[in-house]
């Protein structure tokens, strides 16, 4: 650890789970309450959103900013993670719409994913990459595990609340995060299907990723809004179909959620707490 480097965080925990996603999910809540992060990353999405959910603290914060304004290549996901976790949060749910690749996976579906492959091309997916921080401090070199990039406990959570809500979820799949904001080609769509994956994105790295590397505990909860390409014959996904499918599933989806948050475990004993054990990062994390 670098003596240099100082906490910008030395307030007591602010909430300890966050969900990365849109405000269909927090606006129901009672007594929402606002507040600005800042990172050495620069800015998050947008303002974070303190609410509360079965007696637990939990930051919101929209993934694509309130107005829908960032692409999905655009989203500052190193700050989104470093606010998230410089307010106490150590558990992250990230809801997100993707298309389908198999017939039986159509709008709706419900997948929870064990499994993620990157498609994508420009960001930044590392806070270890030697840059110095505004606080002079230097990251080291690390090479977290991510062999399984998702929480095992976060996904026990999230698949026994869609049970719970009546909502049979797909329990597992790799989810394959493409570059965007275009969707696939037909044939990109043949081939990430044939690969065996089980749905496509475009947020899921580096969010996954970077919440490893900050030792955060990350589960993927995939609405299906489209079959991909309009597997073989359909006209094609349309982002107007994406919207009006998420739009109706929203409210169960948050359900769902809510329920996941109440699930996860107060103590963590997943590997994801474990993630940095031995590791010097160079840099102090909030
Ligand atoms: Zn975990």
């Amino acid at each position: 650890m670098n003596a240099q480097a100082e906490s910008p965080s030395p307030r007591a925990p602010q909430a300890e789970t966050g969900v990365i996603g849109g405000s269909g999910f927090y606006s129901f809540l009672d007594d929402v309450v606002e507040i600005t992060v800042e990172t050495p990353y620069g800015e998050p999405s947008d303002s974070l959103f303190l609410g509360e959910i079965a007696g637990r603290r939990v930051a919101f914060l929209p993934r694509h900013g309130r107005k829908h304004h960032l692409p999905p290549h655009r989203i500052n996901y190193r700050a989104n993670l470093w606010a998230l976790r410089s307010l106490g949060v150590r558990q992250v749910l990230g809801p997100c719409a993707v298309g389908g690749l198999r017939p039986e996976y159509g709008p709706g579906t419900l997948v929870v994913p064990d499994q993620l492959v990157d498609r994508t091309t420009s960001r930044v997916r590392t806070y270890y990459d030697g840059e110095p921080l505004p606080d002079g401090s230097v990251p080291n070199v690390v090479h977290v595990s991510f062999a399984d990039p998702y929480c095992e406990a976060g996904r026990a959570a999230a698949v026994a609340a869609a049970r719970g809500q009546g909502w049979e979820p797909v329990d597992g799949g790799a989810m394959v995060v493409i570059e965007g904001p275009r969707f696939s080609t037909r044939a990109e769509s043949r081939w990430h299907a044939a690969q065996g994956w089980s749905v496509v994105g475009m947020t899921g790295h580096p969010e996954a990723v970077l919440a490893r590397e900050l030792g955060l505990c990350y589960t993927s909860m995939a609405l299906v809004t489209d079959l991909d390409a309009g597997a073989e014959t359909g006209e094609g996904v349309s982002h107007e179909e994406v919207l009006e499918v998420f739009s109706r599933n929203v409210g169960r989806l948050r359900r769902v959620l809510f329920d996941t948050v109440a699930g996860l475990p107060v103590e963590r004993n997943c590997a994801c707490a474990r993630a940095l054990d031995g590791v010097d990062p160079g840099i102090r994390l909030p």
